[in-house]
């Protein structure tokens, strides 16, 4: 198959992605192989907290390429150090293990968690998740998610992963037994559809943990840094976890993940768990500017306004066309159609000419918003505007 220049038979899924192939970014804009634009409303997806190819992280790299790329996995490196401190000051935890990917950061975060049964808890090691999440595709990160169809694909999957249902207290307790080590969920699971857990269930959560000696483990790799209001989810709750895992949004698109823990549960030792490219230097000073940028005076508030406006303009939707609301935290969001549109909206979207704009479906009956952070009132308003158009289109 080929777009334009580019012949795109070399990749292992030649037939299953759109025919398009992206070659430049700016802000909330991508642009194509034919020169076509997009406005894109995936970013969180595609971790571009900051926009596509925003000035401080073009500096950040810039600066760090010219200065250190990467030294031997075995020593510290400054920025590695420098993102730690800024990360443990601005949570509830001690220390950072820095990773490449979501998957990744969770794999070690079910490690930790087990390691800790073994000196804690003599040799527990069951993670009760849930329904619906998802934390991955590695073997290990697959068997711990609830996503349908996945307990059987690769099997035999990973054993050691009950799931309960989501806010569900009851379906919790009834899981535990002297083999469990922790409990692990989202905040808001994401691509099980844009679903908050309750204030209510996460402290009923923490007391469970509490009560039989159990691992609270937070998975912010679609939630932290800044996506639903705060900088992290978690402190929407009224809780402290034990570990929290952390990827997309941390990088602004760089590939850098990282797992954060209490002092008393890192149990890990040298070896334990690392990579070659785990703390690089490149990535980390990537981290360290989103996080500044994250953190600075007025960013999370102007997070919260984009997400004020576009949970209004999805209610009005909802209300003009008779569909059933819309949920999620900060810029996370969902619209619930009330009908299988998704699908047919997002391509609709997606091929309009001559600008296209990029939604998501994770279920049929679902649209999922994640502009970048600092998205413009402007654009949301031409999202919604245009989201409209296609509703009144598609849905009649
Ligand atoms: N956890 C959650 C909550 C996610 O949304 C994702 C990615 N969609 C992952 C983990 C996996 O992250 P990665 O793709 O970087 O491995």
């Amino acid at each position: 198959m080929e777009f334009g220049q580019f012949n795109v038979n070399a990749l292992m899924e030649i037939t299953q992605r759109p025919e398009i192939v992206f070659v430049r970014g700016q802000g909330s804009w991508l642009e194509d192989h034919a020169g076509k634009r997009y406005l894109d409303f995936i970013q969180g997806w595609a971790v571009n907290t900051l926009g596509h190819c925003p000035p401080e992280i073009i500096a950040a790299l810039d600066k760090q390429a010219r200065t250190l790329i990467n030294p031997s996995p075995a020593f510290y490196n400054q920025p590695m150090v420098e993102l730690a401190e800024r990360l443990t000051s601005a949570s509830c935890f001690d220390r950072v293990f820095f990773a490449n990917s979501g998957a990744e950061a969770n794999e070690g975060a079910i490690k930790l968690a087990r390691k800790w049964g073994q000196v804690n808890k003599n040799g527990a090691f069951k993670i009760i998740t849930f329904d619906h999440s998802f934390h991955g595709r590695t073997l290990t990160t697959m068997s711990a998610s609830g996503k349908p169809g996945w307990s059987t694909i690769f099997a035999p999957q990973v054993e050691g992963f009950p799931k309960a249902d989501l806010n569900d207290i009851a379906s919790v307790e009834a899981l535990v037994d002297d083999q469990t080590v922790a409990i692990m969920l989202e905040p808001v699971q994401g691509e099980g559809g844009v679903i908050p857990a309750t204030q209510e269930f996460m402290q009923g959560l923490r007391q469970l943990a509490d009560k039989h000696k159990l691992l609270l483990i937070v998975d912010e790799v679609q939630t932290g840094m800044g996506r639903t209001g705060s900088l992290f989810a978690y402190q929407q709750f009224g809780i402290t976890p034990d570990i929290m895992t952390l990827a997309k949004g941390i990088g602004g698109g760089a590939p850098l993940a990282a797992l954060l823990a209490r002092q008393d549960v890192c149990v890990f030792k040298h070896g334990d768990q690392g990579g070659t490219y785990n703390g690089n230097p490149l990535m980390t000073a990537v981290g360290i500017a989103v996080f500044d940028a994250v953190t600075a005076p007025g960013f999370l508030e102007g997070v919260n306004a984009r997400g004020k406006q576009l949970s209004d303009g999805l209610l009005q939707l909802s209300e003009k066309y008779g569909m059933k609301g819309e949920r999620g935290m900060g810029l996370l969001r969902a619209l619930k159609l009330g009908t299988d549109h998704g699908p047919a909206i997002v391509e609709a979207a997606r091929d309009q000419n001559p600008e296209g704009l990029l939604l998501n479906a994770p279920r049929p009956n679902l649209l999922r918003f994640m502009p970048a952070l600092n998205v413009s009132a402007e654009d949301m308003d031409s999202m919604l505007k245009q989201l409209d158009v296609l509703v009144e289109r598609i849905c009649k």
